[in-house]
C-alpha cells in the first residue's frame, strides 16, 4: 500500500478556491499520494476578528504536515492587519523564497522566449518585515533590518540551489552603492560565500540596472539572488515578460516547513467568474510534490501540463489568436491536462526528475565568527521639532553639558547644521548627532550614562526625543553612516 504524505492545504480568497479546486483536481487524477489538510486563513478569518487572518488550528496543521499549499490571500486594506503571508513565512522560518520565471515559447507569447531564470528571494528581513511608525505629524519611518545569518542563509541556500539543478551562474543584485551597510553585507556575504563555489559563475549588479537588464535581456540571467523586498517586485516583472503572472509558481522554504505558492494574488477583477489561469498554483504544487519525495507525480504532471500549452489550449491571460488553439476557463484548462496525464511534450524537453531530487537544502548561515569589540561613541537624537530654526537649535545644544560633543543635526539624512547648504532645509524631524570627538578617527568609549544624561537636558529643554540611535564602533569601524554633506 502507497504511504500517503499529509499536506496542509488552504484555499484562500478571490481566484483561490478556483485555482486550488482545479489544481486539486489534477493532482487526484494523477493519484498523487497525498492526504489533505484543509485550513481556513484569509479574509474570512481576519473579518472574525483574528488580526493575523490565522486560527490556531491552522497553526496546529501546519505544525503537523510541515508542508502548506497555499491560494492567494487577500490582505484587507488599512491598519491593524498584518499580512498573513509574511507572518507565514517569518513564523515557520520561510527564509528563502523560490520563483522559476520561464518561458514557453513559441505557444506563450513573450518577446523573451530563451528566458529560464530562477529569482531566489530573501523571505523574513528588510523593509518588508512592515516596522513601520510614524514620529511626527509628518514623518513616517519603515525599518529595514538585516541580519548577517540571514544573508548567509539565504546567499548558502542560492549556490546550493544552483548546484543541486546544475546552473552556472548566480547573481545577486543589491543597492549597496547607497545602503553601504544593510546592502553593503548582503553583497559582501555573497563575495565570502561564492568562494566555497569556484564552479558557478558569479557576478552583482546594483539592482536598478539589474533590474533593467532584467526587463529587457533575461535569458543573461541563471540564479538571481536578492533582498526582500526587491526579490518581490523583480519577480513580478520577470513573470510577467515571461508569458503571465497566472503562470509562476513559488516556493517558500524553511530548513523545517515549506509553503508553496503562486506568485500572483487573489486577483479581485476576476474572481468568481471561472476563467484564472491554475498554472501558477499547478507548478507550485510540482514544487511540492518535488520537496515531498514524489518527483514521478511531479513530472507525470508537468509533462501533461506542457503538452496542454503546446496544444494551444489556453486560459485567457495567455491566450492570443496567433498562437493558441482554444480559450478555456479554469476548469476546462484542469480537464485538458487531466487528459494528457502520460503524455509527453513534443517541442519541451520531457521532464524527469532524479530520485534523489527531493534531499533538502539545509542552511543555518555560517558558524558564529568571534565577535568583534563594540564600543559606544555616540547617539544620534531625534526630535519632533515644531518650530526652532537648524541655528537656533544648535546653539541651544551647543550648551548642553555632556561629553559628548554636538556634531551635526540632519534631517532626512541631509546636514542643515552647521553651515547649511540649503535655503529652506524640512526642520520638523531632526537628528542631533552626539560623539565622543568630532574626529572620526579619535573616537573613544562612552557609557550609557552619557546618553541618559543627555536625553535628561533635552527634557528639560522641553524638547520633544522621538527615537535614539547609539553609535558604536565595532573593532574601530564604524558602525553608521555619515550624513549626506557631514
Ligand atoms: P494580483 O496578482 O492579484 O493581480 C494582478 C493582475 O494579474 C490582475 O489583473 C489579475 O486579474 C491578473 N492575474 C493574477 N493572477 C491571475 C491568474 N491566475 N490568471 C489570470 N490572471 C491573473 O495582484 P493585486 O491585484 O495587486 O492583488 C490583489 C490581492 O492579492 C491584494 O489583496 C494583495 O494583497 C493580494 N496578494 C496576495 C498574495 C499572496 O497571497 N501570496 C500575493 C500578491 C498579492
Amino acid at each position: 500500500m502507497t504511504i500517503k504524505t499529509a499536506i496542509t492545504v488552504a484555499y484562500g480568497d478571490g481566484i483561490g478556491p478556483e485555482i486550488m479546486g482545479a489544481t486539486l483536481k489534477i493532482l487526484s487524477a494523477a493519484n498523487t499520494p497525498i492526504e489533505i489538510e484543509t485550513i481556513e486563513v484569509g479574509e474570512k478569518i481576519y473579518l472574525q476578528g483574528i488580526t493575523s487572518g490565522i486560527p490556531d488550528n491552522a497553526w496546529e496543521s501546519l505544525k503537523r504536515t510541515k508542508v502548506l499549499l497555499k491560494s492567494p490571500i487577500t490582505t484587507p486594506q488599512g491598519g491593524g492587519y498584518k499580512s498573513l503571508n509574511v507572518t507565514l513565512r517569518k513564523t515557520l522560518g520561510l527564509f528563502a523564497n523560490v520563483r522559476p520565471c520561464i518561458a514557453y515559447a513559441p505557444f506563450v507569447a513573450t518577446e523573451h522566449p530563451k528566458m529560464d531564470l530562477v529569482i531566489i528571494r530573501e523571505n523574513e528581513e528588510g523593509t518588508y518585515a512592515g516596522i513601520e511608525h510614524r514620529q511626527t505629524e509628518d514623518v513616517y519611518q519603515c525599518l529595514k533590518l538585516v541580519t548577517r545569518p540571514g544573508c548567509e542563509r539565504i546567499i548558502h541556500y542560492a549556490f546550493e540551489y544552483a548546484k543541486k539543478f546544475n546552473r552556472k551562474k548566480v547573481t545577486c543584485l543589491t543597492k549597496d552603492n547607497i545602503m553601504k551597510m544593510t546592502d553593503g553585507i548582503f553583497h559582501d556575504v555573497f563575495n565570502e560565500i561564492a568562494k566555497d563555489y569556484p564552479d558557478i559563475q558569479t557576478e552583482h549588479f546594483i539592482i536598478d540596472i539589474g533590474t533593467a537588464r532584467v526587463a529587457t535581456q533575461p535569458e543573461y540571467f541563471d540564479v538571481i539572488v536578492t533582498s526582500n523586498l526587491y526579490g518581490d517586485i523583480l519577480s513580478d516583472v520577470a513573470a510577467q515578460i515571461a508569458g503571465s503572472v497566472g503562470l509562476a509558481g513559488s516556493a517558500n522554504i524553511g530548513n523545517h516547513m515549506a509553503m508553496f505558492e503562486a506568485i500572483h494574488g487573489s486577483a479581485p477583477d476576476i474572481a468568481g467568474k471561472k476563467i484564472a489561469n491554475p498554472s501558477g498554483l499547478l507548478n507550485a504544487a510540482i514544487q511540492m510534490l518535488i520537496h515531498i519525495n514524489q518527483p514521478a507525480s511531479a513530472a507525470l504532471i508537468e509533462n501533461a501540463w506542457l503538452k496542454t500549452l503546446e496544444d494551444g489550449i489556453h486560459t485567457a491571460d495567455i491566450f492570443s489568436e496567433k498562437l493558441s488553439k482554444r480559450k478555456v476557463n479554469t476548469d476546462e484548462f484542469a480537464d485538458a491536462v487531466i487528459e494528457r496525464l502520460g503524455k509527453n511534450p513534443t517541442h519541451f524537453k520531457t521532464v524527469h526528475y532524479q530520485s534523489d531530487i527531493s534531499a533538502k537544502i539545509t542552511c543555518y548561515g555560517a558558524d558564529k565568527k568571534i565577535l568583534a569589540k563594540k564600543e559606544l561613541v555616540g547617539v544620534d537624537i531625534f526630535i519632533d521639532n515644531p518650530h526652532l530654526t537648524p541655528n537656533e537649535l544648535g546653539e541651544k545644544l551647543k550648551q548642553l553639558k555632556s561629553k559628548l560633543s554636538l556634531i551635526t543635526i540632519t534631517s532626512r539624512g541631509l546636514k542643515i547644521w552647521p553651515n547649511c547648504l540649503i535655503k529652506a532645509p524640512y526642520t520638523a524631524h531632526c537628528s542631533c548627532r552626539f560623539q565622543s570627538s568630532s574626529d572620526l578617527k579619535n573616537l573613544t568609549a562612552i557609557s550609557h550614562q552619557e546618553i541618559i544624561s543627555l536625553l535628561q537636558q533635552f527634557e528639560e529643554l522641553k524638547l520633544d526625543v522621538i527615537k535614539t540611535e547609539n553609535l558604536y564602533l565595532y573593532d574601530g569601524k564604524l558602525g553608521f553612516s555619515l550624513a549626506q554633506g557631514q
